[in-house]
């Protein structure tokens, strides 16, 4: 089979939907359910149904464009990631797994090439978590893992819910009627930029992904006494922020004791009241991310940041209110689509590296009904999540066409 990319095709429609955005370019905001979010899935939408794909919508707006196979009754393959962006971002996140899985699918009918199973090209709903606070809600509710009912509730800033968002936006049915079983899709890849600065570093054209990092994270609330900076001597202090400060150290102490390089922990917030320069503090709010590929080592994590917290309090007089916020499981990629993925490159010349997702991705709660594995290709900087982001056309190619040749082996198998 000879597979040719259309590089200059691929390019020109990233620019595009690039072009659709809340703000002027290039600047991409493209928030979930907004005018600018629909305008692009229609541009995305059309672009399938020109390539002879059929298209399904679920009631929270998953979308998925399917290439009939020859067995329909085999569990197709599925390929894709999302169009939503955070405010001020790149033209590359996301975009890059839609539009080059079109493109992967495309090159393989161009190539005469016709699949067993049928091949779907996925969207996914908001997988940013601008909006509604939490990301991946369109594949976490395919896969179960967030309640259909808790989703509807979600609300935004102006206090609307998903449920009504999604009205509005003319995605309709009851949101019960999203999730999969296992076993919906026979495999799953998802080709991404790195968003980091290894393979660029390395000058290595592609990361095969074999496990995803997912984070817990804690909101620690820690009471203490306040009083006056000057008067209140050392001895009877109960300082909030020097019980948070502790355990900010603690965070750091457990993550790197853990053994592995891939656990990681950080605390990127801490509110301290009264926030007064001449008032000790009464109260801080913290606010930890631990993350791991291995759920079991970073549950240790947590618990040794949760002993760090209870030896704290007892000895500085405090008391402290630590809630989990939010854990999702990390996944390890399945090696048989692994697999498919390093046979697709050595076709093709490409060296690869294997390496671990330290973002998240929709690739992660998909792991749950299905067997996945991802594709990452460098960006320039390792940058995302800004304006400059950059992928250029050639790194997107070469992905693309490991995309296309992996697929080709799943579908027939
Ligand atoms: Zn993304």
């Amino acid at each position: 089979m000879k597979l040719d990319i259309d590089q200059h095709r691929l390019s020109g429609e990233l620019d595009t939907l690039g072009a659709i955005s809340q703000e002027p370019p290039p600047v991409v905001t493209r928030v979930v359910f907004t005018e600018a979010d629909l305008r692009g899935r229609e541009f995305v939408k059309n672009l399938c149904r020109e390539a002879g794909l059929v298209i399904r919508e679920d009631a929270v707006g998953n979308t998925s464009a399917r290439w009939e196979g020859q067995d329909p009754d085999l569990a197709p393959v599925g390929t894709g990631s999302h169009i939503d962006a955070i405010p001020n971002a790149g033209r590359f996140d996301g975009t890059v797994g839609v539009l080059g899985g079109l493109e992967a699918i495309r090159a393989l009918a161009r190539a005469g090439y016709r699949p067993r199973r049928s091949i779907e090209l996925l969207i996914f709903t908001s997988e940013e978590p601008t909006r509604f606070g939490i990301g991946c809600v369109g594949s976490r509710l395919l896969s179960g893992l967030l309640d259909p009912d808790v989703a509807a509730q979600l609300k935004d800033r102006e206090g609307i819910t998903l449920d009504r968002a999604r009205s509005a936006a003319c995605f309709v049915g009851p949101l019960s009627s999203v999730g999969l079983t296992a076993g919906s899709y026979s495999a799953f890849v998802e080709l991404h930029i790195e968003q980091g600065p290894l393979l660029e570093r390395n000058n290595v054209p592609v990361g095969v992904v074999t496990a995803i990092a997912a984070p817990a994270s804690l909101r620690i609330v820690i009471e203490g006494e306040g009083g006056h900076a000057g008067t209140v001597l050392m001895p009877d202090r109960h300082d909030a922020f020097l019980a948070a400060a502790e355990i900010a150290l603690a965070v750091e102490a457990s993550a790197r004791s853990s053994g592995s390089i891939d656990t990681v922990g950080t605390v990127g917030v801490c509110e301290v009241f009264p926030g007064a320069v001449n008032s000790v503090p009464s109260r801080a709010r913290i606010e930890i991310d631990v993350r791991d590929i291995d759920l079991a080592r970073r549950d240790e994590a947590l618990k040794k940041i949760e002993a760090a917290c209870a030896e704290v309090m007892a000895r500085r007089g405090v008391t402290a209110h630590s809630e989990l916020v939010n854990a999702d499981p990390p996944a390890q990629c399945s090696p048989h689509v692994v697999q498919a993925l390093v046979h697709a490159c050595e076709t093709h010349g490409l060296r690869f590296e294997r390496m671990i997702s330290r973002a998240y991705h929709d690739s992660l709660f998909m792991s749950l009904i299905a067997p996945v594995a991802m594709i990452f290709i460098p960006c320039r900087g390792g940058v995302s999540h800004r304006p400059d982001e950059y992928a250029s056309p050639q790194a997107i190619a070469r992905g693309t066409l490991v995309l296309a040749e992996a697929l080709a082996d799943l579908a027939g198998k």
